[in-house]
C-alpha cells in the first residue's frame, strides 16, 4: 500500500505556528539495498527504479518533522522519506523500513565526508551486509 507524503516542508497543516521542517539525512545507493547473495531488497514496498522517472542510481533520504517552539533541540512528530534524486517522488516510510537504511546512510556519510577511507567503508558496508543477511 503506497503511503504518498502530503505533508511539505512549511505548509503546517495544524492552526499553531508550528512549522514542519525537512532535514537531508544521505543517500543510499540502489545496488546497497540487496541483501547478500540475493535479489531481495530491503524496501520490499518500494521499487528499486523510481516508479516516476525510472532514472535513479540511488536514492536520498530525509526527515521531516516538527520543532516546537522553546525546545531548540527538540524534533516532533518525525517523519521518514525516500525522495528520488532525479525527480523528487518522495514516499514515506515506516521507522521499521527506515531501521533498515539508517546504517547505510550513515557509512556513506562518513565515506563522503573524508571521515573514513575506501577499506574502513568496505569493511563496514560488509558488516552491515552480514546483519541484513538474517532479517
Ligand atoms: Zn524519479
Amino acid at each position: 500500500m503506497w503511503n504518498w507524503s502530503t505533508l511539505l516542508p512549511g505548509t503546517g497543516s495544524d492552526k499553531s505556528n508550528l512549522k514542519r521542517e525537512t532535514e537531508l539525512l544521505g543517500k543510499v545507493w540502489k545496488h546497497q539495498m540487496y541483501k547478500l547473495d540475493s535479489e531481495e531488497w530491503l524496501l520490499s514496498r518500494i521499487n528499486p527504479d523510481c516508479e516516476n522517472c525510472n532514472n535513479n542510481d540511488y536514492y536520498n533520504f530525509d526527515m521531516s518533522f516538527i520543532k516546537p517552539y522553546g525546545l531548540p533541540l527538540g524534533k516532533l512528530h518525525k517523519i521518514f522519506r525516500i525522495v528520488c534524486p532525479n525527480c523528487g517522488e518522495t514516499i514515506e516510510l515506516d521507522v521499521e523500513e527506515f531501521i533498515h537504511i539508517d546504517p547505510l546512510i550513515k557509512v556513506n556519510n562518513l565515506f563522503e565526508s573524508g571521515k573514513i577511507d575506501e577499506s574502513e567503508y568496505k569493511y563496514r558496508l560488509q558488516k552491515i551486509e552480514r546483519r541484513y543477511h538474517k532479517i
